[in-house]
């Protein structure tokens, strides 16, 4: 099977690694940090980089601290790349450190879901999700 790229959550370093691989918790080649499992932050200066080279599709959730529901669903979301290890990238963009970021996404309320293929929206959704609306939305494809 093809191997699949994916960034490390603690350095973003992107990692080639094969599919059958996925299960046994394979660890970053550069800090040897869990590769799968857990939210990855991103910034305008690996953004692009990051969702286009990554393999799997990538959802992102941008949050500001400000934001009582964002802040809700955070434990759901970091629930949700641990269900999901392996199929879905989970990232996280704090829109009030990345303005330039939010406003490229046309983002208006949040939390605001938007799901990558190869750098490319899909499809997005506003709104706190569940652990378990998290993980339907994102295998609704
Ligand atoms: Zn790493």
């Amino acid at each position: 099977m093809d191997p699949i790229v994916v960034p490390c959550p603690q350095c973003r370093a992107l990692n080639r690694l094969p599919r059958s691989r996925v299960a046994d918790v394979p660890v970053c080649s550069s800090c040897r940090a869990h590769l799968l499992g857990a939210p990855i932050e991103l910034t305008a200066a690996d953004f692009e980089r990051v969702t286009a080279r990554t393999t799997l599709p990538v959802v992102v959730d941008f949050w500001a601290a400000w934001c009582g529901p964002c802040r809700a669903m955070a434990p759901n979301f970091a629930a949700a790349a641990q269900d999901l290890a392996g199929e879905v990238v989970f990232a996280k963009v704090d829109t009030e450190a990345e303005p330039a970021l939010a406003a490229r996404f046309a983002i208006r309320s949040i939390p605001c879901l938007v799901l990558l293929q190869a750098g490319h929206e899909v499809r997005r959704i506003a709104g706190a999700l569940q652990r378990a609306q998290l993980v339907q939305w994102l295998q609704g494809r």
